[in-house]
């Protein structure tokens, strides 16, 4: 049984309209998944508020109207096909798996993944695929994907993603170093050139390679 349906009405209404989100497709995905099983036991009670929240192993839920932002940021079609780094709890992927056809999403730490593919498969997510690695390199066997969404912060834009964009394709990445903030940058492949956009200011954990301290 879904217990949290006002607070989540109450989210979509102060933190995400309110702050100019009108997509009608975001706003529903919103609506229809239960962000509180997204997060851990001890902040179920939490997991409408308008911030991130705590998911282990150092790493966050994104603030619900980053996620919102974000997504409509990348004007998706319902048949596209959408890689995401950083699966964390698996949150965004299933935001996106309600308005897309498939979701490719890649998390480096294995609990987190472990975890999050169990989660999907609970809440019956059939069209998340998920795979555990580095992301820097994309998922090449899948490309070109139609949007590419990165939610852990490297300090440069990696050349593989932007190969792996489709004609066409849109990528939204927070780049920067670690500090206060990043810039949030929408990257577009348009007949054959790769044009590059700041969108705004974000806070993102790092975007982690195997051996330099990811786990
Ligand atoms: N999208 C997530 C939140 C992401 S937090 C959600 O909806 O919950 C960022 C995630 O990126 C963390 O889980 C972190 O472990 C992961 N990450 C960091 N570096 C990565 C890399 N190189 N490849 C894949 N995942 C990475």
């Amino acid at each position: 049984m879904d217990c949290y349906p006002m607070p989540r009405q109450h989210m979509i209404r102060t933190q995400i309209q309110q702050r100019g989100i009108t997509n009608p497709d975001v706003l529903r995905a919103l609506e229809k998944v239960p962000r509180h099983e997204f997060v851990p036991p001890d902040y179920v009670a939490r997991a409408y508020e308008d911030g991130p929240l705590p998911i282990g192993h150092g790493q966050t839920i994104s603030q619900p109207y980053i996620v919102a932002a974000m997504t409509e940021l990348l004007r998706l079609s319902a048949n596209a096909r959408v890689l995401e780094v950083g699966t964390g709890s698996g949150y965004q992927a299933a935001i996106l798996a309600e308005l897309i056809r498939e979701v490719y999403t890649i998390e480096i730490i294995e609990p987190l993944y472990l975890e999050a593919r169990c989660r999907l498969a609970r809440l019956a997510y059939t069209n998340i695929h998920l795979r555990c690695g580095d992301g820097y390199s994309g998922w090449p066997e899948y490309a070109p994907f139609d949007a590419i969404i990165v939610t852990a912060a490297p300090d440069h834009i990696p050349q593989p993603l932007i190969d792996q964009l489709a004609e066409g394709g849109r990528m939204i990445i927070p780049v920067g170093p670690q500090g206060d903030y990043q810039e949030l940058w929408l990257v577009e492949r348009v007949g054959g050139r790769v044009k590059k956009k700041r969108v705004m200011r974000v806070a993102f954990v790092p975007l982690t390679r195997h051996g330099d301290g990811g786990e």
